[in-house]
């Protein structure tokens, strides 16, 4: 039996069980993640120097198809080392869309630019470019896009926007391994990417990113400010304000061995997505469904009902049957700190009817049939 197979009808071991029945997530490992952690306790090497940091870096950009990648210690931090890298800070304006994971947004906080807020578009809940032309002024400097859940933004009409308005492209690709635009994996098109293994995600290192770039220098730059801004030439010699932003060894090892499975791995997910599309078929909500010349990833399996009430009682039925959901992010423009008090219709809507279901590589098409089931019944 292959192990798509075995994935599917669920005689696979799994772990410690948290507190629902059926979680939203548990990270996947049926490869070598012990084997080669054991590998960096046997060699000592433990700490962010050690042959997987390098292995793991060039086996994601195989992967992605990209030239360059550098490994850091978590997907927000890589953010961070990727808007600085750029050049962002003080007095620039970077376009967001308010509908993403806070840490799209907190990170340009930090680099002392200002986030400017875009709705999203209703049928993909990604950013809206008719949106982002309309807030661009004398100081936009970047677009900082989300690939939300795992579907890909619109890139043709977002990399004419920048390319006539000169304006840097950034990628948050956190949500976004195996994601595909027109045949391209995400994260190759903008001026820097970044990506997310946190546990939860795709593929995971436990706490892990990664920064992307086609450009030598951004990379350069990149690496010189996760270690400290240390010279490369001169010991000890600190050039500039930096940080301890890199991923350690037994990351990197995990990583590797979660490499070399994400094909299952993104196999086992469509096929998770298609099992529940089927199951909910007629009922009146909308799951998230891939588009022409993408590839979904599906990182977390979506679904919009007609409103706000029905999704939360829907979810407080599904908490009944042990089965953990988690609502849309809160747009960000929503949050105390972000709060500008504009409205964003669109990203609002979403956010209060979206629903992410149980999407984790281990779930078993029996499981998926129970949740549907369960969500047949509460609509009677
Ligand atoms: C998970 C996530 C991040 C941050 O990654 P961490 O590894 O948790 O720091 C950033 N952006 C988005 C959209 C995410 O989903």
């Amino acid at each position: 039996m292959s192990l798509l197979e075995r994935m599917a009808s669920n005689i696979l071991h799994v772990p410690n069980k948290r507190s629902f029945m059926i979680p939203v997530y548990q990270p996947y490992f049926s490869g070598r993640e012990k084997y080669y952690v054991n590998q960096c306790l046997d060699s000592t090497w433990i700490s962010s120097k050690g042959e997987f940091i390098d292995r793991f870096e060039r086996s994601f950009c195989q992967f992605i198809d990209a030239d360059q990648a550098t490994s850091v210690c978590n997907g927000t931090v890589a953010i961070h080392l990727a808007l600085e890298a750029i050049g962002i800070g003080p007095g620039d304006e970077v376009i967001v869309p308010t509908l993403t994971y806070i840490a799209s947004v907190n990170t340009i906080l930090q680099t002392g630019a200002t986030p400017i807020f875009v709705d999203s578009i209703e049928n993909t809940w990604q950013i809206d470019p008719q949106d982002i032309k309309r807030k661009i002024t004398s100081r936009t400097k970047a677009v900082l896009i989300v690939h939300l859940y795992g579907l890909p933004c619109d890139m043709d009409a977002v990399m004419a926007i920048c390319e006539e308005h000169n304006l840097l492209l950034v990628e948050d690709c956190a949500e976004a391994v195996g994601t595909r635009y027109k045949g391209r994996h995400v994260g190759t098109f903008g001026d820097v990417a970044t990506f997310s293994f946190f546990g939860n995600k795709t593929i995971t290192t436990g706490e892990g990113g990664m920064v992307v770039s086609k450009d030598s220098a951004v990379m350069a730059r990149a690496r010189h400010l996760k270690s400290q801004g240390v010279s490369p030439i001169r010991e000890y010699w600190h050039d500039s304000l930096a940080y301890n932003y890199r991923m350690t060894n037994i990351c990197a090892a995990i990583g590797l061995a979660q490499l070399e499975n994400v094909e299952v791995i993104l196999a086992r997910k469509r096929q998770i997505a298609d099992c529940y599309r089927k199951g909910l078929v007629g009922l009146p909500l909308k799951t998230h469904d891939e588009l022409q010349d993408t590839v979904h990833s599906f990182w977390m399996c979506s679904l919009v009902v007609n409103d706000a009430k029905v999704r939360d009682s829907l979810r407080e039925w599904l908490k009944q049957a042990d089965v953990e959901t988690r609502p849309l992010f809160f747009p960000s423009h929503t949050l105390p700190h972000c709060s500008t008090g504009e409205h964003f219709p669109i990203a609002e809507s979403l956010s209060a009817r979206g629903i992410n279901l149980p999407s984790y590589p281990a779930l078993s098409n029996p499981e998926i049939e129970l949740i549907c089931s369960y969500i047949r019944a509460y609509f009677g």
